[in-house]
């Protein structure tokens, strides 16, 4: 029977899943769906990998606990691939802090850690430690893995991750740390095996989704990142502000009265697309609203990454190619080519018609920077982090030599 991987990205209000067929090589992809309505109308999704829908079941009741939902998840897999199928399950992780270089087994002691930093990305890493351990309540022995966010920029430039503030704090570990990192590590592999040149010299991977980033990469490696200690920093997103002076944040408290748990929330859930346009934080809601609001806040969403292009550029001494990703990065032909066209100083030059049809390479044979849209897989660098920690932590039985 067939062995399998399941991969959780637990948020607020879904939890998505995959799952694998355990290789020896690249994971192969059985199934993937999501939990979906988390807090109001909940809903199990299962689908093949060509979309086909497996199964589909709607809670009868809102506040269903995240135990619920993944003994549910459970059931189905149980049912799907039998009874010992299911032999690890990776997590996304989005905060390692300074302790997780690497995916890692969880534990009690993991546990408690990764439960400290909970405060530097609270929209996410309460929702995944909660599947942690309704998961660990649930299958005590099954093997969990974290992945995390933060681990691929942690070889970042020494410069790169200092933080301007007194030493008290910094020796603290109050450093730039950026995220996106699963997903900046797969794009890394994935500009290998489409353009291993490219993927040598200096690259700015745009992830562009609801949370949005830019990492600079030479050879590969995270040189600089525009998220930092938390994932507030940098670009403007769905919801969140993105950089901002930090005097802005003294002047609500003073002026507004605000305490430091509403400019928080105000900060993380009502800033970004949405607080600009007043319409949505959602880019395709933007594009086809005649709201002039909307149009504003699309314009402050572009030239906050031309701009951040413009300072990774000058980290990186120059530009070999650019990367968009993700939900708006893979389908926002129209955000791509403003983008473009506003990095025209650099050499960037859009084909216009390869962007209308995403295809991968959409600069033209004039550019100076090649331009390309790799779709980005999460999961499947969760999934192979997953089957790797199991393979070190059980290396194949050696074989007696005298038998050999
Ligand atoms: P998350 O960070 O939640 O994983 P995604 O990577 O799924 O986000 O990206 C979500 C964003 O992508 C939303 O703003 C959505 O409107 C945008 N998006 C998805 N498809 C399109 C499209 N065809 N055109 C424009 N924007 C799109």
């Amino acid at each position: 029977m067939p062995k399998a991987i399941l991969t959780l990205n637990a948020g607020s209000s879904s939890i998505k899943f995959s799952l694998y067929e355990l290789g020896s090589g690249v994971q192969r992809l059985i199934s993937h769906g999501q939990i979906e309505g988390i807090g109001e109308a909940p809903r199990f999704l299962a689908r093949a990998p060509d979309g086909a829908v497996l199964e589909s079941y709607a809670w009868p009741h809102h506040a269903a606990s995240h135990e619920e939902f993944l003994q549910r998840l459970l059931a189905w897999v149980t049912s799907h691939l039998g009874d010992e199928a299911l032999v690890a399950v990776g997590h996304r992780v989005v905060h390692g802090g300074a302790l997780f270089h690497r995916p890692v087994r969880i534990d009690q002691d993991v546990l408690g850690a990764l439960e400290k930093l909970v405060p530097l990305a609270p929209l996410h890493q309460p929702h995944n430690l909660a599947a942690i351990k309704a998961l660990s309540r649930l299958r005590p022995g099954l093997l969990q893995v974290a992945c995390f966010d933060t681990a691929f920029h942690r070889d970042m430039p020494a410069v790169a991750e200092r933080l301007p503030l007194p030493r008290l704090y910094t020796d603290a570990g109050m450093r730039r740390y950026g995220f996106h990192g699963i997903s900046y590590e797969y794009l890394a592999g994935r500009l290998r095996v489409l353009a291993p040149t490219l993927a040598k010299g200096r690259v700015i991977m745009a992830h562009l989704g609801n949370g949005a980033s830019l990492c600079a990469m030479w050879d590969g490696q995270s040189i600089d990142t525009t998220m930092s200690f938390t994932a507030l920093d940098g670009l403007m997103m769905g919801t969140r502000c993105g950089s901002i002076d930090a005097g802005v944040v003294l002047y609500l408290q003073e002026a507004y009265g605000l305490d430091a748990a509403a400019v928080g929330h105000m900060l993380y859930h009502d800033c970004g697309l949405l607080g600009v346009s007043g319409v949505s934080n959602d880019m395709r809601a933007l594009l086809e609203s005649e709201d002039p609001r909307a149009r504003e806040a699309i314009d402050l969403f572009v030239y906050r990454i031309v701009k951040e292009i413009g300072a990774l550029t000058s980290a990186l001494g120059g530009l070999d190619a650019l990367v968009f990703s993700a939900g708006i990065g893979e389908h926002a032909a129209s955000i791509r080519s403003e983008i473009c066209d506003a990095l025209t100083w650099l050499g960037v030059e859009c084909d216009e018609v390869a962007n209308d049809r995403h295809e991968t390479l959409i600069s033209s044979t004039r550019s100076a920077v090649r331009v390309l849209v790799v779709a980005t897989d999460e999961e499947a660098m969760i999934a192979e982090h997953t089957a790797q920690l199991m393979r070190d932590i059980s290396p194949p039985p050696t074989v007696n030599p005298s038998f050999a």
